[in-house]
């Protein structure tokens, strides 16, 4: 297994600390009008909020391959049952998220795995707002459903 080189903060040109040397990718999986969310846990970092699976990107991955290996890891889901649309990047001059959009065949199911996670859910496009969202992803989530939106709306 190769080395896991994009774990620890970095000082960001926005002025904020983020998690990933390397950058970060995160996992918005959508099926039927609803999209794949986790419960993280209250001891980590933002903790208990909603967010979807991701985290810090290794230098000698793709911002796919990165997405969909902490996907994995955090929710026990299946890169099988996926099919990745879009990758929407929001860059921070130098450190940038990617949010890789996926659709999920109807097999894919993810259970609370590690113990970052407490719980999975599908929420539908319009309820996302209710819950308290990570405030990164709370951000990103107007533009997010857009882009959604544009993918899946037949032409
Ligand atoms: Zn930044």
């Amino acid at each position: 297994m190769a080395a896991r080189d994009g774990d620890g903060w970095i000082e960001c040109t926005c002025g904020s600390k983020h998690w990933g040397k390397n950058g970060a990718a995160g996992l918005l999986i959508i099926r039927d009008g609803a999209i794949f969310l986790q419960h993280r846990a209250p001891w980590v970092h933002n903790g208990d909020t909603w967010g979807i699976p991701g985290g810090a990107r290794d230098s000698h991955e793709t911002v796919i391959e990165g997405a969909i290996r902490e996907a994995v890891e955090e929710t026990g889901l299946n890169p099988d049952d996926l099919e990745p649309l879009h990758t929407f990047t929001d860059d921070h001059n130098g450190w940038s998220y990617s949010t890789v959009i996926a659709r999920a065949n109807s097999q894919l199911e993810g259970h609370e795995l590690n113990d970052e996670s407490r719980e999975v859910r599908w929420v539908k496009f319009d309820d996302v707002t209710r819950l308290p969202l990570h405030p990164s992803f709370a951000k990103s989530w107007p533009l997010l459903r857009q882009c959604i939106d544009d993918l899946i709306t037949p032409s």
